[in-house]
């Protein structure tokens, strides 16, 4: 299980993240709602061993995932999928994904069967495989920047804002393949804008505001508070 606690980032003087408490268990999608600035790209690019924490832990399955290393995190089975998408646009679909394999890269076999997976998850990338990632729609690019997460073979999935700035349809498609994902049995944590879309999905979750945790619940819990139906579903 992932494992936050009394989590702090400071970015000079400031601090983002004021000692968060989190966790997700094994087989979960946990969802994180926050308004833009809430800290959920810093708790991110932390468990991503980016961002170095100026105090806490933050373990998955025992293991520390803190020590400002990506590919530690990486090579224990956490993957992140950052905001905004990160690829490289003049690169082909197929290498974009491929890079996402470099912590395997010894284990061609392997690879070549989760590009499969990554096919088949998300099968509009099939005859766009050859194609520059920049050409794509903005949600055949996500499904890239997934698949590319996908290809380290997580065991847990970090997910920034997978659905930002696409089509309510193309939404729906990128949190159902997310919902697939999970249901082979890798862990998700997911921020998202989307609110709504995204408790759809999700077993439990998180609100964030101004870098700590104001609220927590199961599903059907938070999509009943009238605190997050106000701030974050728009009723
Ligand atoms: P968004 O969806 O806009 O990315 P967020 O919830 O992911 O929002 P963060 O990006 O984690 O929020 O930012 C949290 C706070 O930390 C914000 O006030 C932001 O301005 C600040 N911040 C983020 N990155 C840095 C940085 N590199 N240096 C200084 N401050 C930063």
């Amino acid at each position: 299980m992932l494992d936050v606690q009394n989590l702090s980032v400071n970015y000079g003087h400031f601090r983002a993240l004021h000692g968060l408490d989190l966790t997700v268990n094994p087989g979960e999608i946990v969802v994180l709602l926050g308004a833009n600035g809430a800290g959920k790209s810093t708790l991110f690019r932390t468990l991503a061993g980016l961002q170095r924490p100026s105090g806490g832990s933050a373990t998955w399955n025992g293991t520390p995932l803190t020590g400002g290393r990506p590919e530690l995190s990486v090579s224990r089975g956490v993957s992140l999928c950052p905001e905004g998408r990160l690829l490289f646009p003049e690169l082909s679909v197929e290498k974009n994904l491929r890079l996402g394999a470099y912590t395997h890269r010894r284990d061609r076999a392997g690879t070549e069967q989760e590009l499969g997976r990554v096919y088949g998850l998300f099968p509009a990338l099939v005859e766009k495989r050859n194609a520059p990632a920049g050409s794509l729609s903005g949600g055949q690019q996500q499904m890239v920047a997934i698949g590319r997460a996908l290809m380290a073979r997580p065991a847990l999935l970090l997910l920034d804002e997978p659905s930002l700035g696409l089509a309510p349809l193309v939404v729906e498609q990128v949190l159902s393949a997310v919902q697939q994902v999970n249901a082979q049995g890798v862990s998700v944590l997911l921020a998202e804008q989307n609110a709504f879309a995204a408790l759809g999905i999700a077993h439990r979750g998180y609100v964030l505001e101004g870098g700590r945790v104001t609220l927590q619940g199961p599903q059907h819990q938070l999509l009943n508070d009238d605190r997050v139906r106000s701030a974050y579903l728009g009723v």
